[in-house]
């Protein structure tokens, strides 16, 4: 049953859907280029409801535990669902997440890129993949640095014959996201990579601005998060 806080909900969407569009006007883009990623990570499937009756269909997750306790049941009702893994991935969870994905934002290693080619030469039908880079070279985030990404990524496409879509990256919480969105843009452009994941609730404008053709937003679609 509907509630109070499912119409804030979609009440957010809409905003949100707004500034999109107000944002692509401004850079000359299409807002249909614009994936919406809604990232529904600790909200459940009571929350989600709401958007999928809607019609919204992507969303992101980021432990592969969690979107294995939600996602299955909500598939059998939308089997149109995409749903992006945008936090990191141990190998020991691959096949799970290969299964339930439907695109893998993290790829992050060479020992994950080789995992992922041979669940692929078992015979599983592999999700859309695509980087992550750590453009902020933190100690702490996953990713790859910048100045690796280029062998990374022929790594990925040479030996491993993975098809990679594109990049994905979060930049550092104190410094200017923009920089890091052109980074980004900057290295997918010299690798003929397409997409670009990048822009979150507090900078999704600029990563608009910046060439982003995913954005991953919790708090503006969801709001807080319990
Ligand atoms: C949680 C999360 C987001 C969404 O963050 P908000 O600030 O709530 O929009 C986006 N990307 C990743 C990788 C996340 O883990």
């Amino acid at each position: 049953m509907a509630g109070p806080s499912d119409q804030n909900t979609l009440e957010r969407l809409n905003e949100v859907r707004a500034q999109i569009a107000v944002a692509a006007d401004a850079a000359r883009r299409t807002p249909d280029d614009i994936e919406l990623v809604a990232v529904s990570k600790k909200f459940d499937a009571d929350a989600i409801t709401p958007l999928l009756a809607a019609g919204h269909r992507v969303f992101g997750e980021n432990r592969v535990q969690e979107a294995l306790d939600k996602w299955p049941a909500l598939k059998r009702n939308w089997p149109d669902i995409e749903l992006h893994l945008i936090g990191p991935l141990q190998t020991n969870k691959a096949k799970q997440a290969v299964g339930l994905f439907d695109c893998i934002e993290t790829v992050d290693r060479p020992k994950l890129a080789r995992t992922l080619a041979s669940l692929r030469d078992s015979g599983l039908a592999l999700p859309e993949l695509m980087v992550q880079v750590n453009t902020g070279g933190e100690a702490q985030k996953a990713g790859i640095p910048p100045e690796e990404v280029d062998g990374f990524l022929d790594l990925c496409r040479g030996e491993h014959k993975l098809e990679i879509s594109g990049l994905m990256c979060i930049p550092p919480i104190d410094e200017e996201p923009a920089l890091h969105f052109a980074l980004l843009e900057k290295i997918a452009k010299r690798n003929n990579l397409a997409k670009l994941s990048m822009g979150m609730s507090g900078d999704y404008q600029k990563a608009v601005a910046l060439g982003a053709t995913h954005i991953r937003l919790g708090t503006a679609v969801f709001g807080p998060r319990p």
